[in-house]
């Protein structure tokens, strides 16, 4: 007999050779139906095969990760074999993707593919073997499957509304920013986008200031020296790109570190100056492959918004509260909500463990200090210290990583950095990297998306559209366009001889949030019509009354 541990703590009593269909069924049989695999002892493990001696176990169904992967997994497996029969000469590699992990085939599969039942091909596309142009053209297939039906047809529905949000799409019809064949993953802003990211910006400013932060800007090109000691070139040279001035080598900054580095070590330190809260909107450029560029969500040059803490230990725990408090508060302003991962301890890394357990539990601290709670990622740290990854879900349920806090142990020590303690000897700062939207122009990509192009007022390129209703009211248009921009709203007019209706849609489909119509009676009678991108015609009110109402909504960065 062996002894198998249950999720709940449990310990029950099984024949050696047991497999987990036969332990679901001794549960009950509906577990046995819909269990998919198993977790032996915390790694993923056919429910086919058969346990020997003591182990934890998870069963898996659909609603778990893993239960998810072995059913499309074999979905993958059930495609693979359809395009062999219709193509016997055509070699074919079966894949499952997820994210970032590829597959080429290691189980575990189903008991049976009659029980991989919702099977959809989403598209086929040419691709190069490894996103290289180098290599030989090949034909990709993308498909999902869903154990329920409806499960199925929601993500369809929902993969149509991103369609229709694709920031790429939208960018293009609203003005905002382009691709252009003559800077491939490097994204052209144009006015409105502008606008846009300006006002982004200007909100950043905003909260880095009251958080406590002070800005700096290190240059977009450093010489090789730096990027050997940061360890980037024996490392990332691959993603940098490099030049030659007065015949020594040069790089661009893939990342902003290194002259962040070279800022603090500028001058003395004490032990009174920190925490020292450094922030940077550094232009990054790193080195994608072609096949892997997509619109605003990867490119080749982004503003990364960056910030470097240096600190003391006994800091740590109120600094990473201040950042995880800083970041609830802007992704809220935005409607957006977030999870958080923790990444441990890899088994590649540099350190005493005793110092990465202390560092993990400060960030464990903070975060339940915080009432927050995170998933655990045994082994997922980078080398040099464990981290924490915000995943912000938009409107739509999408998933996307952006703010992140790095402890490294390796920077300080590298650039020797120092400061004075209480006691007058020389200590080493804890750092911690952190970026809150990661990059700038992928966040716009994100909210163009979650907000389908209809930004909140306050982001919003155009907040207001002035409309002559007649040729005899142009004049008045233009004078209270002009007042409405002297009070710092952002603002354009419509004179053109074209109907008010074909006005407004065009102001409708550019989703500017109010359209203040101006007609003879309206300036008869001093007053604006207005009306709201969201609630229609708002009817009549003095200008002094609609400018009270959009700066209120404007302050408030009110969302709906
Ligand atoms: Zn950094």
């Amino acid at each position: 007999m062996i002894n198998i541990t249950f999720p709940d703590g449990s310990v029950r009593q099984f024949e050696d050779g047991v497999n987990a269909y036969a332990i679901a069924e001794s549960i009950s049989p509906r577990l046995r139906k819909a269990t998919l695999a198993a977790e032996l002892d915390g790694e993923l493990y056919d429910a086919a095969l058969p346990i020997h001696g003591d182990h934890a176990l998870k069963l898996l169904t659909f609603a778990d990760e893993g239960g998810r992967w072995t059913y499309r997994h074999t979905g993958s497996h059930i495609l693979a074999q359809a395009v062999k029969r219709l193509w016997p000469e055509g070699e074919v590699i079966s894949f499952y993707r997820q994210g970032d992990f590829v597959d080429l085939c290691a189980g575990p599969h189903l008991e049976s593919t009659g029980k991989c039942k919702n099977i959809k091909i989403m598209s086929v596309a040419g691709a190069y073997w490894r996103g290289s142009e180098k290599n030989k053209m090949l034909k990709r297939i993308y498909a999902t499957a869903f154990e329920k039906k409806a499960d199925l047809d929601a993500y369809i529905t929902m993969l149509e509304e991103a369609k229709k949000r694709d920031h790429r799409k939208i960018g293009k019809e609203l003005g905002l920013f382009a691709m252009m064949d003559e800077g491939p993953g490097f994204p052209f802003f144009l006015p409105k986008g502008m606008e846009l990211k300006n006002t982004l910006l200007e909100y950043w400013h905003e909260v880095h200031k009251r958080y406590g932060y002070v800005e700096i800007q290190t240059p977009i090109m450093l010489n090789r020296e730096l990027w050997e000691k940061s360890g980037h070139w024996g490392h990332y040279r691959k993603n940098m790109y490099t030049t030659v001035i007065d015949e020594m080598d040069f790089a661009i900054k893939p990342m902003n570190c290194p002259g962040g580095m070279l800022v603090y070590g500028l001058e003395p330190r004490s032990y009174r100056d920190l925490p020292l809260r450094m922030a940077e909107l550094g232009l990054v450029h790193r080195h994608e492959l072609s096949g892997a560029l997509h619109g605003l969500f990867r490119v080749r040059c982004f503003t990364q918004d960056d910030a470097h803490i240096f600190m003391t230990w006994e800091q740590m725990k109120d600094e990473i509260k201040n950042v995880i408090k800083l970041y609830t508060e802007v992704y809220s302003t935005f409607g957006l909500s977030y999870r958080i991962e923790l990444s441990t301890m890899p088994e590649d890394h540099i350190g005493e463990k005793e110092t990465w357990d202390f560092a993990t539990d400060i960030l464990k601290q903070a975060i339940t200090e915080m009432d927050r709670e995170y998933k655990l990622n045994e082994g997922d740290g980078a080398f040099y210290g464990p981290k924490l990854d915000f995943h912000i879900a938009d409107c739509l349920g999408r998933s996307w990583q952006c703010g992140t806090i790095q402890l490294d142990m390796q920077l300080p020590e590298r650039f020797e950095l120092e400061y004075t303690g209480a006691d007058g000897a020389k200590h080493r700062p804890v750092m911690i990297h952190r970026a809150m939207f990661g990059s700038i122009e992928r966040f716009i990509g994100v909210i163009t998306e979650h907000f389908a192009g209809a930004f909140p007022t306050w982001l919003a390129p155009v907040q207001v559209k002035v409309m002559a209703m007649t040729d005899r009211t142009m004049e008045a248009s233009t004078e209270i366009a002009a007042k409405l921009a002297a009070a710092g709203l952002r603002v354009e007019t419509d004179l053109r001889n074209e109907k008010i209706g074909f006005k407004i849609r065009e102001a409708q489909m550019q989703k500017i949030p109010y359209m203040l119509i101006v007609g003879d009676k309206e300036v008869e009678n001093g007053v604006v019509a207005v009306r709201s991108r969201k609630g229609g015609d708002l009817g009549t009110m003095s200008l002094e009354g609609f400018l009270a109402k959009i700066a209120e909504e404007v302050k408030e960065k009110s969302i709906d």
